[in-house]
């Protein structure tokens, strides 16, 4: 029977007809499975019997990149129409409900700059950003401290969509572990998602990844799935890697995964944050280059003043430019290729 709490099983819709909140309620499905709405855009799965994995899937943190938002909706609709059956906690989070509304990347602040406290930093708490990501950093930590006790793998992935294109379609960002040695499990789960491109991150950030890293000890990953395109133009076939992995992660199947093998990837580290300092900041090349694009050393990326920014490494390639950030925003990461032999756990 159909539940009558989420109206036509459709969580996204539902979410966006209440962006603001919504009153908590609790339900089971006649599988055993019982569902949690905790928050708009927020709903926990807890399987009768649950498998040792505590996995929190957010979409949606940035608002106008859809095809996460597809992707993770299908799956809970899914799961409450019984045709998927987690036997794995699962908690998925629609990141910020206002802004999907508004069909922009963000209302007011960029969501994913305001994690592990950043939210009440400076200013405090002046806008629904700020508010929204300290409620995602609470229900995150309810869902891992709600897990039964015993040995168990906490996981966070944060599903993207970049703005500009990639010469590598679909990459992800490893947040900075404090010297602990990266996961070959999670390189594999990445591949088996279709991404193998990984930017391993050495200093901490204020993104939802890092703060479930840093904060919860969990596998954690800001994942880039391609371009930012409208609702309803996503070519949902790009994706079947992805769906199909996470559908299988949540109900513990077997994973395609294949053995580790650097040969297969591309794996970079970051070699320079370049920030905004002056209102005269430009970039020297094309509006709609490609993230991880590269150019001969010596070539002239940007300007600031007198300050200029050439190519100075070999294999140097730039990610995520934006000349229209604040003064003192980063407009631009360079990053260079790193090997990561000896250093899997
Ligand atoms: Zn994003």
């Amino acid at each position: 029977m159909s539940q009558q709490w989420i109206p036509n099983d459709d969580f996204l819709r539902h979410t966006l007809n209440n962006p603001t909140g919504l009153s908590p309620c609790e339900f089971r499905l006649d599988n055993g499975v019982t569902v949690q709405l905790w928050d708009s855009g927020v709903i926990c799965f807890e399987p009768a019997k649950a498998g040792d994995k505590d996995i929190v899937l957010a979409c949606g943190v940035h608002g106008n990149e859809t095809a996460p938002i597809e992707i993770c909706a299908e799956l809970v609709q899914d799961i409450l129409q019984q045709k998927l059956l987690p036997k794995q906690r699962t908690l998925v989070l629609i990141g910020n409900p206002a802004a999907i509304n508004a069909g922009k990347r963000e209302v007011e602040e960029n969501l994913n700059r305001l994690f592990s406290g950043h939210h009440s930093k400076g200013a405090g708490l002046i806008n629904d950003e700020r508010k929204r990501a300290q409620a995602l950093e609470h229900y995150v930590t309810r869902f891992y401290q709600q897990a039964p006790e015993g040995s168990r793998k906490r996981y966070l992935y944060d599903l993207h969509t970049a703005i500009r294109g990639s010469r590598f379609e679909k990459f992800a960002v490893y947040p900075f572990l404090h010297g602990k040695p990266w996961q070959k499990n999670q390189l594999e789960f990445l591949q088996a998602c279709g991404v193998s491109t990984v930017l391993l991150m050495q200093t901490a950030a204020s993104t939802f990844s890092y703060y479930a890293s840093n904060t919860h000890g969990a596998d954690a990953f800001t994942v880039e799935l391609g371009k930012v395109r409208p609702f309803g133009q996503n070519d949902m076939s790009r994706f079947a890697e992805v769906r199909a992995s996470l559908r299988a992660l949540v109900a513990d199947a077997p994973l395609a995964t294949q053995d580790f093998d650097e040969a297969n990837f591309h794996l970079y580290e970051v070699y320079r944050s370049i920030h905004k300092q002056t209102q005269d900041f430009k970039l020297h090349f094309a509006d709609d280059v490609q993230n991880f694009t590269t150019y001969p050393v010596g070539t002239l990326l940007a300007t600031d003043g007198d300050t200029e920014y050439r190519v100075e490494k070999e294999g140097e390639a730039l990610i995520f430019p934006n000349a229209k950030v604040a003064i003192g925003q980063r407009a631009m990461l360079m990053v260079i290729p790193r090997s990561v032999k000896g250093q899997l756990a």
